[in-house]
């Protein structure tokens, strides 16, 4: 595939290329260029020639027309979810969740956008009048992980689009292939060539020369944590906007009167999804001692029971992970949290024999017995292992889930909703579950607290974060 600019297929000027593969059998499937700064060039500027016109379109032709993309989806979600489990391994189930969950946010950024208003202060001066009024950005760079390609980059994309900017779109080099064909998607729905440009290339390379350039006004950002700050430090020098949804480390905490049911189901199902590639996932538990026994016993056999493989297989929960990169870090985990005198309750190795040689698969793993020492406690896994810890009282636990550099999200499972209340409260995190653990919902802020980003996506203030504000004091006296 090439890159998508000005509304074509566009060859690179780099004759650089990356293999995109199959993370469940090895094969390579496509092959995309690796852009350099030449490239990187040629999609902001035709972004900018389309900003020039884009940003004078009037609103409800906006929403309309993303209404039309996010149609045009739905129809193709079978194929975008075909591609989508080709390059990231995950069940395809999950991957037409996200295309249908993409479309439908689409759909919200599109209404949103036509409730933003300006404001007219009451001055109340003779011969003048103040207006408070909303521009877009401009250009904006949306740089995007491997874990949900579609869903991230719409939460940057409707945005900007729906307000009057124009995107750029760098997606992960393990998985680029769905944001290019999105990009033509859109251009086939009726968007102005250059309103939306996808290309390839590494971060270090392609990534940084779009941050670089002086042109884009923002930077749209969701990755690690150790990528986003780089791009903050070099975002600096042209002070361009920022939104980052870096790394996380969610903890959960049981209390004794929690329901061991839905806890045990939520849990499980928010520790292992996407093979624990998320970045809210849940990554370590701290449990009531008085039930922690029993915690362990059930949580670990409702892991163990979920079935690892290649995502095209129906029954299949987990997939492979996306690279030996990644998968790697459970590993160093697994055997951090061993050497340390934690407990393997179920999991712990790369399963091998038959299909799962040409794949990394790793199982669900739960390490009991884990102190907050341990990497498993304090570093992002982004992979299917989970720390479970007693404690003793609620203050230690909430103690233990706020001594972390993330700030993500949280989750808490008790009874007594005024405790479950007060300790969601005192929870260091963007988002905090109480008793059932969902995905976040499109009319409300997403984000983290401390290194886990900067900014909010999704909800009103997601649309507003591509907006500057510009006050005009207009004298009517002649
Ligand atoms: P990553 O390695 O940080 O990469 C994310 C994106 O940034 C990729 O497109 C990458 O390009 C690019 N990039 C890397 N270094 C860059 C640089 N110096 N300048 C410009 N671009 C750069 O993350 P990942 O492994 O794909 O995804 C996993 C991480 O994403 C986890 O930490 C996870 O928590 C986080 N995440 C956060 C959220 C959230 O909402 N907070 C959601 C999902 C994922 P290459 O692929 O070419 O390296």
């Amino acid at each position: 595939m090439d890159f998508f600019i000005d509304g074509n297929w566009t060859p690179a000027t780099s004759s650089q290329l990356i293999r995109v593969t199959n993370p469940a059998t090895g094969e390579t499937l496509e092959t995309v260029p690796s852009g350099n700064a030449g490239d990187a060039d040629r999609a902001i500027v035709s972004a900018a020639k389309a900003f020039a016109l884009w940003r004078k379109v009037p609103m409800a032709r906006r929403a309309s027309l993303q209404h039309a993309a996010a149609q045009r989806l739905r129809e193709r979600a079978d194929e975008f979810a075909q591609l989508l489990t080709l390059e990231l391994g995950r069940p395809l189930a999950g991957s037409k969740n996200e295309i249908e969950r993409s479309a439908d946010l689409l759909d919200y950024f599109a209404e949103e956008g036509l409730r933003l208003r300006g404001e007219i202060p009451m001055i109340n001066e003779e011969s003048e009048r103040v207006l408070v009024v909303k521009e877009p950005l401009g250009v904006v760079v949306a740089i995007t992980p491997f874990n949900y390609p579609i869903t991230l980059l719409i939460f940057k994309l409707g945005a900007a689009l729906m307000t009057g900017c124009t995107v750029v779109a760098k997606p992960a080099s393990n998985t680029p292939l769905t944001t290019l064909l999105l990009a033509e998607l859109f251009h086939q729905a009726g968007y102005p060539p250059g309103a939306f440009n996808a290309i390839t290339g590494s971060g270090s390379e392609l990534g940084r020369a779009l941050v670089e350039h002086p042109v884009p006004r923002k930077i749209g950002f969701t990755g690690s944590s150790g990528a986003g700050k780089r791009i903050a430090a070099m975002a600096a020098v042209t002070n361009k906007r920022l939104t980052l949804e870096m790394g996380g480390q969610s903890p959960a905490i049981v209390c004794r009167d929690a329901k061991l049911d839905t806890a045990v189901t939520a849990l499980v199902r928010h520790s292992f999804a996407n093979s624990g590639q998320f970045c809210y996932r849940v990554n370590r538990i701290y449990v009531d001692r008085e039930i922690y026994p029993q915690f362990i016993e059930r949580f670990a056999r409702a892991a163990a029971a979920l079935k690892v493989g290649n995502g095209m297989d129906p029954d299949c929960d987990l997939g492979p992970m996306v690279s030996e990169k990644i998968f790697s870090t459970s590993v160093e985990h697994v055997e951090n949290a061993l050497a340390q005198g934690a407990r393997l309750a179920t999991g712990g190795e790369r399963l091998l024999g038959d299909d799962y040689d040409s794949g990394f698969f790793f199982p669900p793993t739960v390490l009991a017995d884990t102190r907050q020492s341990m990497k498993i406690m304090r570093e992002e896994t982004f992979g299917p292992v989970v720390g479970v810890m007693p404690y003793d009282s609620l203050a230690q636990a909430i103690e233990l889930a706020n001594d972390s550099v993330f700030g993500l999200a949280g989750y808490v499972f008790s009874s007594d909703l005024a405790v479950a209340l007060s300790t969601a409260e005192s929870l260091e995190a963007g988002s905090v579950w109480v008793n059932n653990i969902h995905r976040s919902y499109n009319m409300v802020p997403f984000g983290g607290y401390k290194e886990s980003g900067l900014g909010r996506e999704k909800s009103r203030h997601g649309l507003e974060a591509y907006l500057e504000l510009k006050t005009i004091y207009l004298s009517t006296a002649s």
